[in-house]
């Protein structure tokens, strides 16, 4: 038990990293960049979990009978991430029961009645910002896209980000503080953004239905990382195109693996109009139950010669978690029997 709140974080942040290594989620994500998947990890340690709509909690960490984690169904993927997180340190730190609302989970600032419980609050909550968003995996997705610190300081990148690690916006902004990747200043600055807006840019004329889903910028860069989220996230695909010489981003497999095309468009690069480079623009949504291997390639129609370039990323697009078990469970059940 923490005797203060230094230590706390100190402590749930010393068990995350312990755990990641323990389980070998750094090693496979710093080879294939992605998010840490709560559910599976909570699954791999056959601790029971159940979702189910929870009125004013967002999760709970229960012990008797046996200990267990409750993660509701009524928010966004990111949100339960950080819930099933939160519950998981209060359970491997051995904390008394806790019903957690957003006040509890969601919160900022160090609370003088955390000191009665010997800080496990914080310590819970330093857990799962360390658990989901480690700065080595971070910096794995910098490195990908190319982003040095200053980068960081821009809205759109840091939401895209987030989505990469399957953090919310606002959890990412101050994890980045945290690690001392922001200064105070550019937080509060990062912070007045809404994600909405950088999600209306992101979609130029369309408009949704709603902008609870994510809006994923992919290029390029993702080759050899991976997607993991929600059924109403949306993809705005940019890739360069050599249309002069004859070659065609073929979109006919994105179709194929469960996508449906919104836009598709041609920029010229430079001014230079039709005949110079391009850069194909794709929006896409995924169906219902998208998972599996997105693969695309830039080839001559006409020949069967190989592609110029591809784009290969494995994507899972069945989140939220629903009622019931984790879909990490029911995948480990399913593969058991
Ligand atoms: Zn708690």
């Amino acid at each position: 038990m923490a005797r203060t709140y230094a230590e706390a974080v100190r402590n749930g942040t010393a068990a995350a990293s312990k755990l990641l290594r323990r389980l070998d989620w750094q090693a496979r994500l710093e080879a294939e960049p992605g998010a840490v998947d709560i559910f599976a990890i909570i699954a791999d340690l056959d601790l029971p979990l159940m979702l189910r709509p929870l009125k004013g909690l967002l999760g709970a960490f229960l012990k008797v009978p046996t200990p267990g984690i409750l993660v509701t169904t009524q928010r966004p993927l990111s949100i339960q991430r950080f819930t099933a997180a939160h519950e998981l340190g209060h359970c491997l730190l051995d904390h008394e029961p806790s019903l957690d609302d957003e006040d509890q989970i969601l919160r900022r600032a160090p609370r003088a009645q955390d000191a009665h419980t010997g800080f496990q609050e914080t310590e819970a909550d330093a857990f799962a910002v360390a658990l989901m968003m480690p700065k080595w995996l971070i910096l794995a997705h910098c490195a990908r896209q190319g982003w040095r610190v200053s980068h960081l300081e821009q809205a759109d990148n840091v939401y895209q980000l987030s989505v990469r690690i399957g953090a919310s916006y606002e959890a990412t902004v101050w994890t980045l503080e945290r690690y001392g990747l922001l200064n105070a200043g550019c937080r509060a600055a990062l912070l007045r953004t809404q994600p909405r807006a950088l999600k209306v840019s992101l979609l130029e004329d369309f408009t949704p239905s709603s902008y609870h889903g994510d809006v994923w910028l992919l290029t390029e860069k993702d080759r050899g990382g991976r997607i993991d989220g929600s059924r109403n996230d949306l993809f705005v695909i940019k890739l360069p195109e050599l249309g002069a010489a004859g070659y065609l981003w073929d979109f006919d497999t994105l179709v194929e693996s469960g996508f449906s095309i919104v836009r598709d468009s041609r920029l010229s690069v430079d001014g230079e109009g039709i005949g110079g480079p391009n850069t194909r623009r794709v929006l896409a949504a995924p169906d219902e139950d998208a998972h599996g291997l997105l693969h695309l390639e830039q080839r001559r129609p006409w020949t069967s010669a190989a592609p110029l370039s591809t784009l290969t990323v494995p994507f899972d697009l069945t989140g939220p978690e629903e009622s019931g078990l984790s879909r990490a469970e029911r995948r480990q059940r399913l593969a058991a029997a």
